[in-house]
């Protein structure tokens, strides 16, 4: 019989400003567009990430070490992100409009090649929560 294949996910919290503001658009169209979120001098949200791996049941009874998969999303993300103002703080958000869809897009290529160096696993699905009730999930290029 075949190993069973799971998904495993650890999630992690962050506080950040942002400001969606796109300079190709005049500042009224901008203001229509992202409503609070255009506000001049940014603004505030409580976001969630999570990250899925996928992989079969190896021997150990561990897809992943979820403390190894905390690690790499400490690193990655957390820590480049907590308590920033995410369009002028953060290098790798430089010149993007600051979206939960940006977002996710943006963590997966941090996070995508050490799930991969991790052996047994791949990176499922990145999943970001703007607010408690509203996420976005990106599942990786599509090839
Ligand atoms: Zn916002």
């Amino acid at each position: 019989m075949p190993a069973p294949q799971l998904d495993i996910t650890h999630r992690l919290e962050f506080s950040a400003a942002h400001r969606l503001h796109d300079p190709a658009l005049g500042d009224e169209a901008n203001r229509q567009l992202y409503g609070p979120c255009n506000n001049p001098n940014g603004h505030g949200h409580n976001y969630e990430v999570e990250v899925t791996v996928r992989g079969e049941v190896p021997p150990s009874g561990m897809i992943v070490d979820l403390n190894v998969l905390a690690l790499i999303m400490d690193e990655e993300i957390f820590a480049q992100v907590d308590h920033k103002h995410l369009n002028c703080d953060v290098p790798f958000l430089e010149g993007l409009v600051t979206t939960a869809e940006n977002l996710c897009v943006a963590f997966w290529q941090r996070v995508q090649p050490r799930i991969l160096a991790l052996g047994g696993c791949r990176l499922l699905r990145v999943r970001v929560y703007e607010c408690k009730n509203s996420y976005a999930d990106y599942h990786g290029p599509q090839l």
